[in-house]
C-alpha cells in the first residue's frame, strides 16, 4: 500500500511540474511575441525613416572606400538615436561600428553600403538611363542595407529599454564589399573579440536564411616585375625584358592547372604589358585571383603562384615583388542561427505585393528577357545553400564569431545583380516593402540571441566544431595598411554632378 501510494504521489508530482513547465513555457513565448510585437511596431512606425535612409544612399552612389557622405547620414541618424558610433576605425575612413547597451551578449548585425563603378541609373525606367553618364551607382542594392540593419537595431534597443534587457546590439557596415577590401581589416583590429554572434544581411529577390559554407576562399595579388630597357632591334641583349616574365609567369601557371584540385579558380589580368615593340620592358604586372571551396586549400595554390613567380624572375633575369590586394574567407554560417532566423521569416512572412507591384515586376522581367514569373509569395525553405563560387569579404568575420545570414526580398527574381538592370527597383515600393519585411525579422532573430542563452551555446558549440577543422588565419601581411584611395578618382570625378540627385533627408527614428 505504502509503495502504491508513492508511487502515486510521484506520477501526481511529476505531472504537477510538466503542467507548470508548459505554463512557463507558454509564459515565455508570450512575452517574446510580446517583445517582438514591440520590434514590429517600431518598424511600422519607422518605415518611412527607414527608407529615407536606403533612397538617400542609392542616390550618393557611393563606390568602395568613398562612402563619405552614407556613413555621414548613418552616424547622424544613429547617434540620434542614442547609439555610440565609431567611424574611420581599422584605418578606414568609411568603416562604421554602432552599438547600443552595454556588456554581453553582444549580438552585431554585418553590413555593407558600397554601390558599384557604372552602374548610375534613372530609377523605374526600363531603358538604359544612367542619372549621371558613367558615374558609379546601386546596380546591386546595398543602399538598401543602410536601412534595414539601422532600422532594427533601432527596434531591438526599443525591446531592450521597455523590457531592461541586458547585452549590446551593434552594427558593423564594412567598406567596400565589392572590392573584398574591408572585413580583414576590421577583423585584425579585434572589432569582433568580444561579440556572441552576428547576422549577416544582403539583399536578395526572396525572404531567406540558409546555412553551410557560402561562397569561396579568394587571394588577390599584383606580381610586378622589374628589368632593364634596351633597344629591341639594336642591342636587345642588353635589355632584361619584363613583360617576358609576366608571359612566363602566366605559362608557368597553365602547366599547373591540370595539377590541381578540381574545385579551383583561377583568373588574371595583365594590367602592364610593355611599352612598345622596339623596347624592351622594364616593368610588366600581372594581377591574380586564386580561389578555392576552402582558404588553405586556396592558400596552397597561392603559395605555388609565388613560387611560379620566382620561377619567372629567374629565367628572365628580373627581380619581382607581390603586393597584397584583397583576400575573402568562404562565409561559415550556423544551422542553429538560421533555424532561428527561418521560424521569424515564417512568423512575418513576405510582403503583401499589390497587382501592380507585380504587374510591374512581370513587365521588368519581360523587358529584360528573363522569366516572366512576378515576385515570389512565400518565403524559401530552410536548407542548406549551395556553395557559390564568387567571394565576399565578411566570410572573414564568420571563421572568428557564430554567424546567421538573412535576406530579405527587395529585387525582382531574375534581375541579376551587377548590371545596370539591378538599379531599376533599389528605390521602388518594392524594394521599400522588402525593407520592412527584412527589419522585422532581423529584428526579431536579434532579440532571439539576446534573451536565449541555450540558442547561442548552441550555436557556438556548433561553430566551434567547423572552426576547429579549420582554424582562421589572416591573409593579411603584417604592414598592409586598407586601399583608403580606391575609387577616389571616379568619385571625385562625378560627384558634383551627382550630388544635383541627393535628397537631402536626415531621418530620425522614434
Ligand atoms: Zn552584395
Amino acid at each position: 500500500m505504502r509503495g502504491a501510494i508513492n508511487s502515486g504521489s510521484i506520477r501526481l508530482l511529476w505531472l504537477l511540474g510538466l503542467v507548470v513547465a508548459l505554463i512557463c513555457q507558454i509564459a515565455e513565448g508570450q512575452a517574446a511575441d510580446e517583445r517582438k510585437q514591440l520590434a514590429f511596431d517600431a518598424v511600422d512606425r519607422n518605415a518611412e525613416q527607414m527608407t529615407a535612409i536606403s533612397d538617400s544612399i542609392f542616390y550618393f552612389g557611393e563606390p568602395g572606400m568613398q562612402e563619405f557622405e552614407g556613413t555621414k547620414l548613418l552616424k547622424g541618424t544613429l547617434e540620434a538615436a542614442g547609439f555610440r558610433v565609431d567611424l574611420g576605425g581599422a584605418g578606414m575612413p568609411t568603416n562604421l561600428w554602432a552599438e547600443w547597451g552595454a556588456g554581453r551578449p553582444k549580438i552585431a548585425i554585418v553590413t555593407e553600403i558600397d554601390a558599384l563603378p557604372s552602374g548610375s541609373q534613372t530609377p523605374l525606367e526600363f531603358a538604359r538611363k544612367p542619372l549621371v553618364a558613367g558615374a558609379p551607382g546601386h546596380m546591386e542594392g546595398h543602399n538598401t542595407h543602410g536601412g534595414v540593419a539601422s532600422m532594427a537595431a533601432f527596434a531591438v534597443k526599443q525591446v531592450m529599454e521597455r523590457y531592461n534587457l541586458p547585452g549590446t546590439v551593434a552594427i558593423s557596415f564594412g567598406p567596400a564589399e565589392e572590392q573584398l577590401a574591408s572585413r580583414p581589416f576590421i577583423v585584425r583590429a579585434g572589432y569582433f573579440k568580444d561579440v556572441d554572434a552576428i547576422i549577416y544581411l544582403h539583399i536578395r529577390d526572396s525572404l531567406a536564411t540558409g546555412y553551410g559554407v557560402q561562397n569561396y576562399a579568394a587571394i588577390s595579388s599584383i606580381f610586378t616585375f622589374h628589368g632593364k630597357t634596351a633597344h629591341g632591334a639594336v642591342n636587345p641583349w642588353d635589355g632584361k625584358d619584363a613583360v617576358d616574365a609576366v608571359e612566363l609567369m602566366d605559362i608557368g601557371f597553365d602547366k599547373l592547372r591540370e595539377h590541381l584540385r578540381p574545385t579551383y579558380r583561377a583568373h588574371r589580368t595583365i594590367t602592364v604589358g610593355g611599352i612598345q615593340p622596339n623596347i624592351i620592358p622594364d616593368t610588366g604586372q600581372i594581377w591574380w585571383f586564386v580561389r578555392d571551396a576552402s582558404m588553405p586549400d586556396a592558400k596552397t595554390t597561392y603559395d605555388k603562384l609565388l613560387k611560379i613567380a620566382e620561377g619567372a624572375a629567374l629565367m628572365t633575369g628580373t627581380t619581382w615583388d607581390v603586393k597584397y590586394a584583397a583576400s575573402a574567407w568562404p562565409q561559415l554560417v550556423t544551422r542553429t542561427i538560421a533555424e532561428a532566423i527561418q521560424r521569424n521569416i515564417e512568423m512575418v512572412g513576405v510582403p503583401q505585393w499589390t497587382d501592380q507591384e507585380q504587374q510591374f515586376a512581370r513587365d521588368f522581367q519581360k523587358s529584360a528577357e528573363r522569366p516572366v514569373v512576378g515576385l515570389r509569395a512565400t518565403p524559401e525553405a530552410l536548407g542548406e545553400r549551395r556553395q557559390s563560387t564568387s567571394s565576399n569579404d565578411n566570410g572573414d568575420v564568420s571563421w572568428v564569431v557564430p554567424a546567421g545570414l538573412l535576406n530579405f526580398p527587395a529585387s525582382v527574381p531574375g534581375i541579376e545583380y551587377h548590371e545596370w538592370h539591378a538599379a531599376i527597383t533599389p528605390v521602388s515600393s518594392i524594394s521599400h516593402k522588402g525593407q520592412v519585411v527584412g527589419a522585422k525579422v532581423l529584428a526579431a532573430s536579434i532579440i532571439d540571441l539576446l534573451t536565449s542563452p541555450e540558442l547561442l551555446e548552441k550555436a557556438r558549440a556548433e561553430f566551434l566544431v567547423e572552426s576547429r577543422k579549420t582554424p582562421y588565419f589572416s591573409l593579411l601581411p603584417a604592414e598592409t595598411n586598407p586601399p583608403v584611395e580606391l575609387n577616389r578618382a571616379e568619385m571625385e570625378k562625378y560627384r558634383p554632378e551627382m550630388r544635383k540627385f541627393y535628397l537631402d533627408k536626415a531621418p530620425r527614428f522614434n
